[in-house]
């Protein structure tokens, strides 16, 4: 059983016998009443052997019902009760017979009763319990010292040795002594246990029954009186309690230890100390001035009160010592325990606040220094870094490396910081550099040193991986919340990324109001659709060869009411960083496909070019609403172009890898794809050749202009060698050419002369309402018809 607890053992005796004890202590205490008065000396004896063995019985019923888990105290009661009988048997009681002379040596015999019995009480509580073993003893110290003094004071003193009558049983003057033991023993039953069981009520109270009797035997055989009522009464009673004890449930139970707390707040206790530590004293000063009053002092008379009472004020005091130390104890247990609390706090914030990947503070810690340097108007900045590309390593080599990669990227730029200087992770490739005590021209130096370091290669796993970072710089302002130093810096991190990646943006104010302008568009442009503003606009495609309109491009145009037209560079921009292109996107898409089919059933079977955006390319049910576009307004396949740009086919990873499916799905079902802007975003032309595209849009950067050189007699011929170079790449990988930003004359000669297929420009014609649009296709110059 584990200690401290109060258990009975499993499977307990059944129902009716949990009241076994209160019968018992009913018809044996009813017996204790009736007994005494019964007339019949013989029947009296009879009935308290009868008791005795009724007693027997029930210890031993009880041992075998409940079978305690400890049964060594119980066993002992057995042994005292099974010998105090046989000593009544053996030596039938003098009260009974009468004048044996022998009355000494039974008495004795008797007396031996009473260690069995201090043994048994002694051994209850500790059994089971260690901690109970030897508790509780100076308290029975007290009483018993304590009850010295009454018992010399009150009996021995003016009963046996004022009147020198020394009883023919001299162990009667020892009885109430012993009683008094037996009595504080059971009382410790109730002072040590973490619960008062009912079981060690009854036995105290039994103990408390057998020094009645004793006493009230001494009273009357000093005074030559025959066995009192009383004493045959409380005799037994005092076996009825015994013996109920023993047939209570709570016999078995191991007692719990009481803390040490209840120990130094035990009111019941403190009250026992200071009724004997008041009245023992008070008893013996009383008693020696009544003895001298009366000239009776003898030695007897000082030193067994004096001493019982300097003994019961060492045992207060020992016992006050043993508390102090129990405080003690507790007060250092308590200090360790708040130490350890204060530990375990300390890491559970060091955990709430660090990352645990990385080690660093985190984006919380970040926050409070943050604060703490603008309460305390420090100069510095806040560096907010993110690395550049980290998810295509991360789907590319998986997290691993990714993770690798940030713990690399962490030590080289803890190694860059100046002593002082926080570096904190905000999220998962975003870092974030609290610079202090530098004025702007250093902080600008840390972000500098952090670009350059972050250009060489790292090596992970056997990789050699790049991670530039783009990085946003918002100076330190006593003026600012620690939420608007963030928002500045993320503000300028996201402009330094927009403005290509790998580099430093300074939070500025006109930054912000940048920001404040695309998050106003965005706000107006969220309902766009649905009040119909968004219309598009057909820009003819022209075949070089016979200058035919083969085709438009459908660009988009936002009339929000009462407001001049708005240019898609305008909010194209802002669409994609909301996400809002990708509804947009699919609105135009849906559009231009009703559009164009309405003239393919006039029997106008141009081509329609749709921009796009790398956004959409990412859904993955992109294919599916181009199916569904098509069937809804009947367009064929092979009459949509979509126009992406190159970044989107050129980067690695998964959203490539699933724009790259899109695009070889659609193209399986005869949609065409070009590449728009062509030459303005990556060198290499290599990657032309794997790609799902059939077109090349010459971006209108390359058009050739008016000559730069007076009377040169032609367009500036790098332009013309760049687009000729073009031309012939795409005519070697078979995809056909169309030139963008053609306006003029001359530039459409030289396209035609360096083998383009198609033309857009303003030569031509602007982007058109689309009923405009239509009217070119009737134009008997420029439609073609089918
Ligand atoms: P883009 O796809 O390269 O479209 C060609 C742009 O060049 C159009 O500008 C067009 O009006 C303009 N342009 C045509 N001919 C000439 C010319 O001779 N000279 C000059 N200087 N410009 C000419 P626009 O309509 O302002 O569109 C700008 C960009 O907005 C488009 O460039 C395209 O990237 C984007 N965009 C337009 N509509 C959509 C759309 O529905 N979805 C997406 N994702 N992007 C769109
Ligand atoms: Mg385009
Ligand atoms: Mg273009």
């Amino acid at each position: 059983m584990a200690d401290g607890q109060t258990t009975v053992r499993a499977g307990g005796p059944p129902g009716p016998a949990r009241r076994w004890w209160l019968w018992y202590l009913c018809v044996a205490g009813a017996a204790a009443v009736v007994l005494p008065f019964l007339p019949w000396t013989s029947v009296r004896t009879a009935l308290r052997l009868l008791g005795a063995l009724a007693v027997i019985a029930a210890l031993v019923a009880g041992l075998r019902v409940y079978r305690p888990r400890h049964p060594l105290g119980w066993y002992l009661l057995l042994s005292g009760i099974i010998y105090a009988l046989f000593c009544d048997l053996v030596w039938p009681l003098p009260q009974s017979v009468g004048g044996m002379s022998d009355y000494a040596a039974t008495g004795l015999f008797h007396l031996v009763t009473y260690p069995i019995l201090a043994c048994a009480l002694m051994v209850l509580p500790g059994q089971g319990r260690r901690a109970l073993r030897f508790a509780g003893y100076t308290e029975t110290g007290i009483i018993t010292s304590g009850a010295a003094v009454v018992w010399w004071t009150l009996l021995v003193d003016p009963y046996v040795l004022d009147p020198g009558r020394i009883p023919s049983q001299p162990h009667l003057v020892a009885l109430p002594m012993l009683d008094m033991v037996i009595f504080a023993l059971g009382l410790r039953l109730l002072l040590v246990g973490g619960t008062k069981s009912a079981a060690y009520v009854l036995l105290c109270a039994a103990t408390a029954g057998l020094l009645v009797a004793d006493s009230a035997l001494f009273l009357s055989t000093i005074n030559g009186g025959d066995l009192p009522v009383l004493s045959m009464a409380s005799w037994m009673a005092a076996n009825a309690l015994l013996g109920s004890a023993a047939l209570h449930p709570s016999m078995a139970v191991t007692q719990p230890a009481p803390s040490e707390d209840d120990a130094l707040d035990d009111l019941g206790t403190a009250r026992i100390y200071i009724v004997t530590v008041v009245a023992t004293p008070i008893m013996t000063g009383i008693f020696l001035l009544h003895e001298s009053a009366v000239d009776r002092v003898t030695a007897g008379d000082v030193i067994v009160p004096v001493g019982a009472t300097a003994l019961t004020a060492a045992l207060v005091v020992t016992r006050m010592r043993q508390l102090n130390l129990v405080g003690r104890r507790r007060a250092v247990a308590l200090e360790q325990s708040l130490g350890k609390q204060q530990e375990l706090q300390d890491e559970l914030r060091h955990h709430a606040q660090h990352d645990s990947l990385t080690g660093l503070p985190n984006r919380e810690l970040l926050y409070e220094r943050v604060t703490a340097a603008l309460a305390a108007e420090r100069p510095g900045a806040l560096i907010v870094l993110d690395l550049d590309e980290f998810k295509e390593v991360n789907d590319r080599f998986g997290h691993a490396v990714g993770d690798e990669l940030l713990v690399a990227a962490t030590g080289r730029l803890q190694k860059l910081l100046p002593a002082g200087d926080l570096l904190a992770r905000l999220d998962s490739d975003e870092f974030a550099i609290l610079a202090h005590d530098g004025d702007a021209a250093d902080c600008i130096r840390i972000g500098e040193r952090v670009l350059s370091a972050m250009r060489s290669p790292f090596a992970v796993q056997g990789h050699e991986l790049f991670a530039t970072v783009s990085i946003g710089l918002r100076a330190l302002d006593g003026d600012l919340l620690t939420g608007d130093v963030l928002r500045d810096a993320y503000l300028a991190l996201h402009a330094a990324k927009a403005a290509g990646r790998d580099q430093m943006t300074l939070f500025d104010r006109a930054l912000s109001e940048k920001k404040l302008a695309v998050s106003r568009t965005v706000e107006r442009l969220r309902g766009a659709i649905d009040r119909d503003e968004l219309i598009v606009y057909f820009q003819p495609l022209v075949r070089l060869a016979d200058e035919r309109m083969t085709g438009v491009e459908a660009l988009i145009r936002w009339q929000p009411a009462g407001e001049t037209m708005i240019a898609p560079d305008q909010f194209i921009p802002a669409a994609e960083d909301s996400g809002l292109i990708v509804p947009i996107g699919e609105w135009v898409l849906r559009r231009s496909c009703e559009v164009v089919a309405e003239w393919h059933r006039r029997r106008h079977a141009v081509v329609v070019s749709v921009n796009v955006s790398p956004r959409q390319l990412r859904e993955t049910d992109f294919a599916a609403q181009v199916f569904s576009a098509l069937r809804d307004s009947g367009l064929p396949a092979s009459a949509l172009i979509l126009e992406i740009t190159e970044g989107v086919l050129v980067a690695s990873g998964m959203v490539t890898d699933q724009a790259i499916r899109h695009l070889e799905t659609l193209r399986g079902h005869g949609v065409k794809v070009a590449v728009d802007d062509f030459g303005t975003g990556y060198s290499s032309l290599a990657y032309l050749r794997d790609l799902p595209i059939d077109h090349v849009k010459i971006d209108k950067s390359f058009m050739p202009g008016p000559a730069t050189e007076p009377g040169s007699g032609g367009p500036d011929p790098t332009a013309r060698t760049m687009v000729k170079a073009i031309i012939d790449l795409a005519a070697g990988l078979k995809l056909g050419t169309i030139a963008e930003g053609v306006e003029t004359r001359e530039q459409v000669e030289l396209l035609r002369e360096l083998g383009c297929d198609r033309a857009q420009g303003y030569y031509y014609a602007r982007p058109l309402p689309a009923d405009a649009a239509a009217k070119l296709l009737t134009n008997a110059e420029w439609g073609t018809r089918v």
